[in-house]
């Protein structure tokens, strides 16, 4: 299985789900230095509205 983490040098978020009954967990990382995980359906939703609200193609509609 390919290795999806997100890092500097390859920017975006990744989230998995192993199973149905198994915890979410998250990553992202920003092309800005940011970057955050998150563990559980619920902070990887978090996780995932503030990546795509603040970082990521956000930083093109606020001109970075
Ligand atoms: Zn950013």
């Amino acid at each position: 299985m390919a290795d999806l983490t997100p890092t500097p040098d390859r920017p975006g978020l990744h989230v998995s789900k192993p199973s149905p009954n198994a915890p979410a967990t998250g990553s992202a990382v920003c092309h800005c230095g940011a970057s955050a995980t998150a563990t559980g359906d619920s902070q990887v939703r978090a996780l995932v509205e503030g990546y795509t609200a603040n970082h990521g193609p956000a930083h093109g509609r606020t001109g970075r």
